[in-house]
C-alpha cells in the first residue's frame, strides 16, 4: 500500500513561489487602487485593430495554413516585420537572426536551457525581476547579485565579480528595469560590454519596455555594442506594447546560440501559437503601431507624472524614490527600520496595494523598500491611492 505520492523533482521542490502572492490576492476586490501589478492598461489595448489582425488572420483559405502546425523559427512575415523594427531602431537585424517565442518569459527559459549547467554562476542586477530569478532556480545556478546604484549595475563591481565567480551569464535588464525603472547609461553599457567579452561570459539583455519611453533621449542596446555582438542575447516582447495574451516575444542571438534555443523549444511547445503570429504579423502591416504607441506613451507618461507628484505627501519623510524615464515601475525606499512587507496587510486594509521589495533581491534584502506600478490607474485613482497609503505609511 502506498501512503504518499512519488516525489517531486528537487528543482520543483526548491523553488518557491512568491510569498505575497497570497496578500496580494486580496488586491482583486475591484475598490482596490493596485500600484502592484505589472500590467499594462487594458483600456489602451487596439481591441478594434486587434479583432481586425485576427478576423484577417482566420480568413478564407488563410486560415488553413494559421491553423496548422508550423515551423519553430516563427512566422516569416513577424520575423520580418520584428527585424524590420529592430534595424530602424539602430540595431540591423535579419528575419534569421530571429526565433519568435512565447512571450520573452520563455525566451529566459530557452536561454537558461541552452547555456547553463547546474552550478554554474549567474550574476544579476540587485533587485533584479522576479521571474528571472525563478527561472535561474530551475536551472539549478547559483545566482550572484552585482552592486549598483540609481544609474544600474556599476562596472568596477561588475568587472571584480566577473574575475572572482567566473559567470556563465550577465542578466540584465538595461533600460526602464523591472522592478527599479532605472536606465543604464550608454558609458556603463559599453564598461559592461567590455568586461563581458574580458571575462568570456553570455549578456542576456531583457528589453520589454524600451519602447515605453516618456522622456530623455535613446539609449543604445547593448547588443548593439562591437565588442558583445557575439555574445549577447536580446529578448523584446509585444506584451507591453501590444497586448500580453498574445504572448508574443522575440530572441535576437548569434547563430550557434540561436540554433540551440531552437531545439530547446522544439521539446518545449514545437512552436508559438500560429494564429496568433499570423494575426500579430497582419496588425504589424494593416494598423500603425507606432501611432498607437504615442497614445500609449502619452497616457503612462501622465500616469507617471501623477505618482511622482504625490509620492512627497504619501511616504515618510526621509523615504527617496526613482524617477524612471519610461516602463512601468517607480521604486521606493522608505527610512531604515520600516518594514514593506508587514505594512502591505494594513495597506490592503485600506484598499491600497504595491509589492514590497524584499522577494526582488537574490542576497540580503532591503525591507523598506517597494514596486509601485503606475500604468493601470488614471492621474485621479492615482491621487486617491497615495493619499490612502499615506494613512498607513506615514
Ligand atoms: N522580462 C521582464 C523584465 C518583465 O518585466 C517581463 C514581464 N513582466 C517579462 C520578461 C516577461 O514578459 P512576456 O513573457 O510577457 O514577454
Amino acid at each position: 500500500m502506498r501512503t504518499s505520492a512519488p516525489g517531486l523533482a528537487a528543482r520543483a521542490a526548491s523553488v518557491a513561489g512568491s510569498p505575497v502572492r497570497d496578500i496580494l490576492a486580496l488586491t482583486a476586490r475591484p475598490e482596490v487602487i493596485s500600484f502592484a501589478g505589472g500590467l499594462p492598461a487594458a483600456e489602451l489595448f487596439d481591441t478594434d485593430g486587434l479583432r481586425a489582425a485576427f478576423q484577417q488572420a482566420l480568413d478564407g483559405d488563410t486560415a488553413r495554413r494559421t491553423l496548422q502546425y508550423s515551423t519553430t523559427e516563427g512566422d516569416p512575415d513577424l520575423r520580418a516585420a520584428v527585424a524590420t523594427r529592430l534595424s530602424g531602431r539602430g540595431l540591423v537585424t535579419g528575419p534569421d537572426d530571429l526565433l519568435i517565442t512565447s512571450g520573452s518569459q520563455q525566451g529566459l527559459t530557452l536561454l537558461s536551457t541552452a547555456l547553463l549547467e547546474p552550478g554554474d554562476t549567474v550574476l544579476v542586477e540587485d533587485p533584479c525581476y522576479l521571474a528571472a530569478l525563478q527561472c535561474f532556480a530551475f536551472a539549478g545556478a547559483r545566482v550572484v547579485p552585482v552592486p549598483g546604484d540609481e544609474e544600474g549595475v556599476d562596472p568596477a563591481a561588475l568587472e571584480e565579480l566577473v574575475a572572482r565567480e567566473r559567470p556563465k551569464l550577465l542578466y540584465l535588464v538595461p533600460t526602464f528595469q523591472n522592478p527599479t525603472g532605472r536606465t543604464l547609461p550608454p558609458a556603463r553599457r559599453r564598461a559592461v560590454a567590455e568586461a563581458a567579452a574580458r571575462g568570456d561570459v553570455w549578456i542576456v539583455e531583457d528589453d520589454p519596455y524600451g519602447e515605453l519611453r516618456y522622456s530623455g533621449g535613446p539609449v543604445p542596446w547593448i547588443a548593439s555594442y562591437e565588442e558583445a555582438a557575439d555574445r549577447t542575447a536580446l529578448l523584446g516582447s509585444f506584451s507591453k506594447i501590444m497586448a500580453p495574451g498574445l504572448r508574443l516575444g522575440w530572441l535576437r542571438a548569434p547563430a550557434a546560440l540561436r540554433r540551440a534555443c531552437v531545439v530547446a523549444k522544439q521539446s518545449a511547445d514545437l512552436h508559438t501559437s500560429t494564429v496568433d503570429q499570423t494575426a500579430a504579423a497582419r496588425y504589424l502591416a494593416d494598423a500603425d503601431l507606432d501611432a498607437h504607441l504615442v497614445r500609449v506613451r502619452s497616457a503612462y507618461r501622465e500616469r507617471r507624472d501623477a505618482l511622482l507628484a504625490g509620492l512627497p505627501d504619501a511616504l515618510p519623510d526621509g523615504s527617496r524614490w526613482t524617477s524612471p524615464e519610461g516602463g512601468m515601475f517607480i521604486w521606493a525606499t522608505l527610512p531604515e527600520g520600516r518594514d514593506t512587507t508587514a505594512l502591505l496587510r494594513e495597506a490592503v486594509e485600506h484598499d491600497v496595494a504595491y509589492v514590497p521589495g524584499a522577494p526582488f533581491y537574490s542576497g540580503p534584502a532591503d525591507p523598506a523598500t517597494m514596486r509601485l506600478s503606475f500604468t493601470t490607474h488614471t492621474p485621479d485613482e492615482i491621487a486617491e491611492g497615495l493619499w490612502r497609503l499615506a494613512k498607513v505609511a506615514r
